[in-house]
């Protein structure tokens, strides 16, 4: 009986333990397009959920200036995904980083609209960010410019 007990106890806590960050990411993987509709705004879930692009030089943080500190992150689902510390200056309409936090985005081959670009999606929630552009001179540490839709961010200033 003491044995059974223990043994149901052990298995049950390595499930937890083995299985619990796999189960938290189906799950922010598996909300449904209602749950999303709840959770974001009507334009905020056009560009996230539909690959939609704001309008340039409208957004919050289209011309908010590079900090050694604060953290932009996924508006869906609060995953870190730029260092303030890395944001530029590009006049393009958007907020522009030349590089991610590493792991935070996944980086897909994007054939619309006629041209061949690289697109970024959120690599938690699968959420649409923006596009990547390389090559254009900026005077950056990777002349690589992360064209950020700013609806799909949110500033943390506390760290
Ligand atoms: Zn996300």
């Amino acid at each position: 009986m003491m044995i059974s007990k223990l043994v149901v106890k052990s298995s049950s806590l390595n499930i937890g333990t083995r299985f619990l960050p796999l189960l938290r990411y189906k799950s922010t993987m598996s909300k449904t397009e209602d749950d999303w509709r709840a959770i974001l705004s009507p334009a905020q879930y056009r560009v996230l959920r539909q690959s939609g692009t704001e309008a340039p030089f409208t957004g919050e943080y289209t011309d908010t200036p590079a900090s050694e500190k604060g953290v932009y992150e996924c508006v869906g689902c609060s995953q870190p995904l730029y260092k303030a510390s890395t944001k530029f200056s590009a006049h393009c309409g958007w907020p522009a980083f030349y590089e991610a936090i590493p792991g935070s985005i996944t980086v897909l081959r994007d054939e619309s609209h006629g041209m061949v670009r690289e697109e970024m999606r959120c690599s938690k929630c699968d959420g649409h960010l923006g596009h990547i552009f390389k090559g254009e001179g900026y005077k950056t540490p990777t002349d690589s410019r992360h064209c950020v839709n700013s609806i799909c961010l949110k500033l943390r200033n506390d760290e």
